[in-house]
């Protein structure tokens, strides 16, 4: 794939000058490079990590308003809120469009034990179809307790009165923020993982760039630009203060758990909603890449760059899932675990689970952009909204508007629905397989099985669809360098089966140091 190649462009970044450059390689600072080279400015990213390996990798992997805001929005009559959650909705029908590959409608069920919530549900979700207006994906409906339990025969059945089904988007996020950065790359952004911004630089007053150390190599040198854009999620506070150190913080952040369980708890390929937990919450139980995912909690916390699941928030979501399903996952029945850190913005909220996930944009006393919040899902507008700014307070010279809203990503061209079965037929390929590699590559799938040939059809876990090929495929075409990044990011192998993801790693890692 062009540009993206991390030899070239770590000896670009220290030779040429730009006009942007974007702190950070999650969603946030995906999208910003992009909107950027997309509008003609000369950009540079860089990332300390791997591309994605903070929050933008362990996410509920939903693309949606969040029905939960929805229900603040009714019940407090918060037309903020209805304006947010549409706005959101909005950006789903937009992702569909431009990632078709790696985003998807989902179908999830809310379970209802009197008539009295099947109503209230019902009433909520119709308002969801409403906020999306032409956005929709499908309509929500009543199911009857049959219905239900065909859906989630686990569910407890004392009582049962049937429920209600709602449409949203589900996508994989960490492919997608490489799917926006290979983009970013195509429009001419200079992107580079492993290397970090150890501190600002200045010329009379104003930032000038940024001194930065590759973490590879262990060599320092500085990158030159005109402007700078602080998108570090959780990290943005240090990086405010790597400014102006007597910023005050803005970020509260809160730490997110979610279990992959074995697919058999989501039998039918439809997700259930857990409406309230104790702790006022939404839950999740949803069927994710042959598994099941299910989170998340909600705990105050500090900054970190890898954040793990506590034992005691395990139990919380094993705990929770047992008071609506039969018999109840245990301890045996979790196949991995991760936590990531939601970068909320703070308000006077006492408890994280008020604070709106709305996103904030700041410009620091010397010029620093700082784009922090929001979700995933409006990760376009959070970068249509910050480079407009950009254009505007550093007074660069931008040849178009924003573009993104038809740019489709690298992979969506060559996808249609049929892939799946033509590379399953060309290739003599499992139909999971097939699945897979056309969701995860789109359009390129049929590049990456010619550039394997036939050795690297095998699986690298058995119940898996993830082969051989992808590993040389991930260090060539998207900067992979550890077997980490292969197994946890291009695949999710780590996200879903952490046994199989330590098995299969010496393989992944003899193949990574012989791939040429
Ligand atoms: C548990 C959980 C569930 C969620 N579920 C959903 C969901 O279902 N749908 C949805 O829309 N949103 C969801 N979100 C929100 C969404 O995941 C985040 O809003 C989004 O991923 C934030 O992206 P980011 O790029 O701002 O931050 P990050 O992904 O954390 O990226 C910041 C990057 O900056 C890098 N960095 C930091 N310091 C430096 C430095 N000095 N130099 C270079 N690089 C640096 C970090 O390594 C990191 O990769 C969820 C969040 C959590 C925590």
């Amino acid at each position: 794939m062009s540009g993206m190649n991390r030899a070239e462009n770590r000896a670009r970044l220290e030779r040429e000058s730009f006009d942007v450059l974007v702190i950070g390689g999650g969603a946030t600072g995906a999208g910003v490079a992009l909107d950027a080279a997309s509008r003609g400015l000369s950009v540079a990213l860089v990332e300390r990590d791997d591309f994605a390996s903070g929050t933008s990798s362990r996410s509920t992997k939903l693309v949606h308003g969040g029905v939960r805001y929805l229900d603040a929005a009714v019940m407090q009559r918060d037309r903020a809120q209805f304006h947010l959650v549409r706005e959101a909705l909005a950006e789903r029908a937009i992702l569909l469009d431009i990632a078709p590959h790696l985003v998807h409608p989902l179908r999830t069920v809310v379970p209802a034990y009197t008539l009295r919530q099947a109503i209230f549900y019902r009433v909520g979700l119709w308002l969801y179809d409403r906020a999306a207006g032409a956005a929709a994906i499908g309509r929500s409906h009543f199911l009857s307790r049959a219905q239900m339990l065909a859906s989630f025969p686990r569910l407890k059945q004392r009582g049962l009165k049937g429920g209600v089904a709602y449409y949203d988007g589900q996508f994989d996020d960490a492919r997608m923020a490489l799917a926006v950065l290979a983009t970013a790359a195509r429009e001419s952004a200079l992107v580079v993982n492993r290397v970090e911004v150890v501190a600002l630089r200045e010329a009379g007053g104003r930032l000038a760039g940024a001194y930065v150390r590759d973490r590879l190599d262990g060599r320092s040198f500085n990158v030159h630009a005109r402007a700078v854009v602080n998108a570090t999620g959780p990290g943005s506070d240090a990086m405010r203060r790597m400014e102006h150190p007597e910023a005050t913080p803005l970020l509260e952040p809160s730490r997110g758990t979610h279990l992959a369980l074995d697919r058999a708890w989501v039998p039918k390929g439809d997700g259930l909603l857990i409406p309230k937990t104790p702790d006022g919450r939404v839950l999740f139980l949803l069927p994710w890449q042959g598994g099941a995912l299910a989170g998340t909690t909600d705990v105050a916390t500090a900054p970190s760059f890898d954040p793990e699941p506590t034992d005691a928030e395990i139990d919380y979501l094993l705990a929770q899932l047992g008071e609506w399903l039969q018999p109840a996952p245990d301890r045996a029945a979790v196949c991995a675990s991760w936590a990531g850190l939601r970068p909320l913005i703070a308000e006077a909220a006492t408890r994280t689970a008020n604070i709106v996930r709305e996103h904030h944009i700041e410009v620091g006393p010397k010029g620093l952009v700082t784009i922090a919040g929001g979700k995933w899902t409006t990760y376009r507008r959070m970068a249509e909204e910050t480079v407009d700014r950009l254009v505007e307070t550093a007074g660069l010279n931008a040849h178009s508007a924003c573009r993104t809203r038809e740019l489709r990503l690298v992979g969506a061209e060559g996808f249609d629905e049929h892939l799946p079965q033509a590379l399953a037929t060309r290739h003599h390929l499992d139909a999971d397989i097939a699945d897979h590699l056309a969701h995860a590559y789109g359009g390129l799938a049929e590049q990456l099985l010619e550039e394997a040939g036939a050795a690297g059809m095998r699986r690298l876990a058995a119940d898996h669809p993830y082969i051989e090929a992808e590993v040389c495929w991930a260090q060539r075409h998207e900067m992979a360098i550890t077997a980490e990044d292969v197994l946890a990011r291009r695949m999710r192998l780590a996200f879903l089966d952490a046994r199989a993801a330590t098995e299969a790693r010496p393989r992944v890692q003899a193949m990574l140091a012989g791939c040429g």
